[in-house]
């Protein structure tokens, strides 16, 4: 065999693997200079975009958007459609339609939803979430208009959750502004009936929460710390209904089945069922029975107030229910003890644990720190919805930080917060939407 006068193949390949190797190493050499330029980058943009912010601010509790406010719902919705147009996503608004939706009923009527997407040329889907609906009726807000006092900006509804509102609508202009699309899909859901319950959305929230590989939840983002959350609590209710029989007291009360006496045994059974280690609490809170003064009362009722942190908990207070209403102190009663749940609670998984984690280093990019918090304060929201088929990670708390929310002229979010708040969210959706945060 003739030698060959060129290099060996087994040298060309050792060659050009050592170049790949020089090649990688050069650039892992660069790439923490890369995102300090990155940083550096939406940084500036977000400190250009803080006097925009607070004139969205100004606007959006301009617009009075109470749950029931249909009128000024459609208005806010417009505003925030054209917001997201403008910033080059396509944009639909769409009805409200909760389970048994009948146009007729009065009062049924919800306002409309806004659902922006954007595609990209990333690897990851991620969904921006937040609600335009506040909690104050019609009227109230032309007596308190948007006003800043020092570090805070104060309104109805500006930190629940028109703070969140103007962080997603900026987030996405601020991608716009500087040339980012590095994602599969940069997703915007806000709805309009989260303060009474989200019934209309909750479905599609779902939905896209199976969809998206990660979901940013934009209400409150902490007081005087800033924080993301991962868990929120669920509301249920209880009914428990007893029927008897009736006769009269005075003159054959042993003919009747006092359906009160049997009430009152049911509630004394129940009333510590609550784990306060946990999160879980029952509390009756309304009580019904009897009409007349001499009659056994053959109904009696009464509603309890439930809120647990996962669903397990409320598995597990149903069934101690169920198996009070069958131990009867009256005989020939029936007791009907039936749990409505609300909201479901919101448990993180690893995905979304691993999204808390990135958040802290992406906070740590500008010098501060990021609290994550585990345990749920007693308050529900759309996180949940958004969680129940996630087929990726869900974290709550990427809005303002702020305070009082559902109180009057006290509601108000830090100025100081729009600028580091506005990057996190940013460089949140440019390190999801490339993939470089792994669970
Ligand atoms: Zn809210």
């Amino acid at each position: 065999m003739a030698m060959t006068p060129h290099r060996s193949p087994w040298l060309a390949r050792a060659r050009t693997s050592w170049a790949r190797v020089l090649l990688w190493l050069a650039a892992a050499a660069l790439a923490p200079a890369a995102a300090a330029q990155t940083a550096a980058a939406v940084r500036a943009a977000a400190d250009q975009q803080q006097a925009a912010v607070l004139e969205t601010l100004k606007t959006l509790v301009g617009i009075e958007s109470g749950s029931r406010d249909v009128e000024g719902l459609t208005r806010i919705a417009e505003l925030a459609a054209a917001r997201l147009l403008a910033a080059g996503m396509t944009v639909e608004v769409l009805p409200s339609r909760p389970p048994g939706f009948d146009p007729r009923a009065r009062g049924s009527e919800r306002g409309p939803m806004v659902r922006g997407t954007l595609r990209g040329t990333g690897e990851r889907k991620v969904l921006l979430i937040a609600h335009l609906d506040t909690v104050y009726p019609r009227g109230m807000g032309e007596k308190q208009p948007f006003r800043v006092e020092g570090d805070r900006a104060y309104g109805l509804g500006i930190s629940d959750d028109k703070g969140g509102v103007a962080l997603v609508l900026h987030t996405v202009e601020l991608l716009r502004v500087l040339g980012h699309t590095g994602f599969a899909e940069l997703g915007v859901l806000l709805n309009a009936d989260e303060e009474i319950g989200s019934a209309g959305s909750a479905a599609l929230l779902t939905q896209l929460g199976s969809e998206y590989d990660a979901v940013l939840s934009f209400e409150g983002g902490g007081v005087d710390i800033d924080a993301v959350r991962l868990a929120t609590s669920s509301t249920a209710s209880v009914e428990l209904r007893v029927t008897g029989r009736a006769s009269h007291a005075g003159a054959n009360p042993e003919g009747g089945r006092n359906a009160l006496v049997e009430l009152a045994h049911q509630i004394l059974k129940t009333r510590d069922y609550g784990e306060p280690g946990v999160g879980l609490k029952i509390n009756w809170t309304i009580a019904r029975s009897g009409e007349v003064g001499n009659v056994i009362p053959a109904l009696a009722m009464a509603h309890g107030d439930v809120r647990a942190e996962n669903a397990a908990d409320l598995d597990r207070l149903e069934a101690r229910l169920a198996e009070a209403a069958r131990d009867r102190l009256i005989p020939d009663t029936t007791v009907e003890m039936r749990m409505r749940r609300g909201r479901p609670a919101f448990r993180a998984n690893a995905a979304s644990r691993a999204l808390a984690v990135h958040a802290q280093a992406v906070f740590g990019e500008i010098g501060r720190t990021l609290d994550v918090r585990e345990r749920s304060a007693g308050g529900g929201t759309d996180a949940a919805y958004a969680a129940m088929r996630a087929r990726g990670g869900v974290l709550e708390g990427f809005g303002l930080r702020g305070a009082g929310s559902h109180s009057n002229d006290r509601e108000y979010i830090f100025v100081s917060s729009i600028v580091p708040r506005l990057y996190l969210a940013t460089r949140m959706v440019m390190d999801i939407g490339a993939g470089k945060v792994s669970w």
